[in-house]
């Protein structure tokens, strides 16, 4: 490992062409998001259109990824086609180990392909494939083939798109690793508008850490691994996974359902963490280099035909977002229900949270007459799981005006259609449905990274606007460097300031817990900056009225709190891009 050193690849799919560069400017920037913004401010064209062949989709590993405990995430950072905006997505799987071991920091990939093609990335190679046969594939077909026809030489990660991303659905995902997903922003849109099917990642090195370091690297790395595994969380996340968190949150009255049009989720004793693991659960996975293994993977058998006993199995992995995007935000009633239409947004390679916001507005707006069976092809209905598979179908294949405006996401069609008033979307973003209060809704109208977990639960409290801005400032930018050193998020609580500073010391870089506080309120004003230049705006946020009647484990958010609550933490941002840095 060479600290002074970033390892750069950059790829042009337009000329087909690709360079290493080991740069000596980006150290820096650490990682994972710090160095993916960077490259971003380099590569991104701000006046341009976020599908634009010339913008580019930046891989970058985090500063600790892979060599410590639950430091396994890479990230994706790009122009969104669904927000317009700085778009930052996080993954774990295999990607980060495979970089590392093929001795990569980041990926730059820019430029459109004449035809479709993957791309394959070695120590040593880097092959762009035509893809034509894959092309119309879904994301399980698409995996199942490229494991076949890629032979690894050594330790691989492998992403894909499935047909949503090829026809640039604006909220289709990244499906890496079979189990893991760039999701949110669409970076499987941009993969499309490049006619970029998939991405494989391999590495066969070995590197060593110095021998001079080998002591402290492996006391950091015990203390860590110590920490994780003896910690509370560690039996929640392995036995039952995130979607313990339903029930915690269906007591606190903040589990809404049906587009938020109840408080409750009425079917929610089918859908426990107890109920899905022994019905439903095969297998736990880690990403690789982590010892919690939340990743919770369901059995879900269906038959072909109506009588017919011949049956296929899919295995898809579940979590709280996905059972409350799919299930509880449609008002499924069974665990059947749920997996039919995961597996049908997973094989597509959509979102599931944008998904179920797009249906959920769609549901309301057909109830209210807004659209008609003409714009749908069929009923739909809350719990109506047939007619959401149609409509599913409807809108990858833009068989309609509705369902073509719906493929950019369900602000845009409310905005042509109507019902502005019941998407469950801020900033063209959908909640992970952890409505824990103005936190939770202040993140999401910040471009903030939303929780996917939380515990312990917030208690009801009833804080002053300035606490609640200032404890999410220093909350977001103590990710911010977390987000650099691809440390998981699930899990980040193990990794203060003096932890991150002794691992990074450990790997040869020298930086104290101040100086990493320091650089973490850098990194935060950074991406606010670089949000900015996108043409993001916090004062001209819209809040749906329906944010406004869906409880949270606070109650109900009051509509002038939040407002002012918005307004200061706008502010806030807006004086630390003038000032500089703005240490808590
Ligand atoms: S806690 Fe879960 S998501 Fe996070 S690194 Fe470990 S296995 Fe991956």
């Amino acid at each position: 490992m060479n600290q002074g050193i970033t390892r750069v690849l950059y790829i042009d799919l337009s000329s087909l062409t690709f360079e290493i560069k080991d740069r000596t400017d980006l150290p820096p920037y650490m990682g994972g998001s710090g160095l993916g913004c960077q490259l971003l401010a380099e590569e991104g064209r701000l006046n341009q259109d976020p599908l634009a062949p010339e913008q580019p989709i930046i891989f970058s590993r985090g500063a600790l990824s892979p060599c410590f405990p639950a430091a396994t995430q890479v990230a994706a950072v790009f122009r969104s086609p669904l927000t317009g905006h700085l778009a930052e997505s996080f993954a774990g799987g295999s990607l980060a180990a495979a970089m590392f071991l093929a001795r990569l920091n980041a990926l730059v990939i820019k430029g459109r392909a004449d035809r479709p093609v993957r791309i394959t990335v070695g120590p040593r190679i880097v092959h762009i494939k035509k893809a034509d046969p894959l092309y119309g594939t879904g994301t399980e077909e698409c995996l199942r083939e490229i494991y076949d026809l890629e032979s690894s030489p050594g330790f691989r990660s492998v992403m894909v798109i499935g047909q949503a991303g090829e026809k640039t659905v604006r909220f289709a995902d990244l499906v890496l690793d079979r189990y893991w997903r760039f999701g949110g922003f669409g970076a499987g849109a941009l993969f499309g508008s490049k006619n970029l099917k998939s991405l494989m990642v391999y590495g066969d090195r070995s590197l060593s850490i110095p021998d001079v370091n080998a002591a402290a690297y492996r006391e950091v790395f015990e203390n860590i691994h110590n920490r994780l595994v003896h910690s509370e969380l560690m039996p929640l996340l392995h036995k039952l996974g995130t979607v313990v968190n339903l029930e915690k949150m269906q007591s606190m009255m903040a589990l809404p359902s049906r587009n938020g049009r109840e408080p409750q989720f009425k079917a929610l004793p089918s859908f426990t963490a107890q109920s899905l693991a022994e019905k439903h659960l095969v297998r736990q996975l880690a990403c690789t280099g982590c010892p919690v293994g939340c990743v919770h993977v369901g059995y879900y058998r269906r038959m072909y035909g109506s009588e017919s006993f011949e049956f296929e199995e899919s295995h898809l992995p579940y979590d709280y977002a996905t059972v409350y995007a799919l299930g509880s935000q449609l008002g499924l009633e069974t665990p059947g229900d749920f997996w039919a239409l995961w597996e049908k947004v997973s094989g597509y390679g959509l979102d599931p949270l944008a998904a179920g916001a797009a249906l959920g507005w769609l549901t309301e707006a057909y109830m209210q007459g807004l659209v008609t069976e003409q714009d749908t092809g069929t009923a739909i209905g809350f719990g109506y799981m047939e007619g959401y598979l149609h409509a599913l179908d409807g809108l990858v294949g833009g068989e309609t005006p509705l369902y073509r405006d719906l493929a950019r996401g369900a602000t845009f069609a409310a905005l042509r259609w109507g019902g502005v008033d019941y998407v469950t979307e801020i900033n063209y973003r959908a909640t992970t449905g952890l409505h824990t209060g103005y936190d939770s809704l202040l993140s999401l109208a910040m471009g903030f990274k939303q929780p996917e977990f939380v515990h312990p639960l917030p208690p009801r409290s009833n804080q002053e606007p300035e606490r609640v801005v200032n404890n999410l400032i220093a909350r977001e930018a103590a990710n911010c460097l977390l987000d650099s050193m691809g440390v998981c998020r699930l899990v980040n609580q193990v990794y203060d300031y003096k932890t991150v500073s002794r691992a990074l010391k450990s790997l040869g870089y020298k930086l104290s817990p101040r100086q990493l506080k320091i650089s973490s309120y850098e990194l935060y004003n950074r991406k606010q900056g670089i949000n900015r230049a996108f043409g993001f705006d916090p004062a001209k946020t819209n809040i749906p009225y329906r944010f406004f009647n869906i409880p949270t484990s606070q109650g109900l958010l009051e509509q002038n709190r939040f407002a002012e609550m918005l307004d200061l933490l706008a502010k806030q941002t807006r004086a630390a891009d003038k000032e500089g840095i703005i240490p808590g």
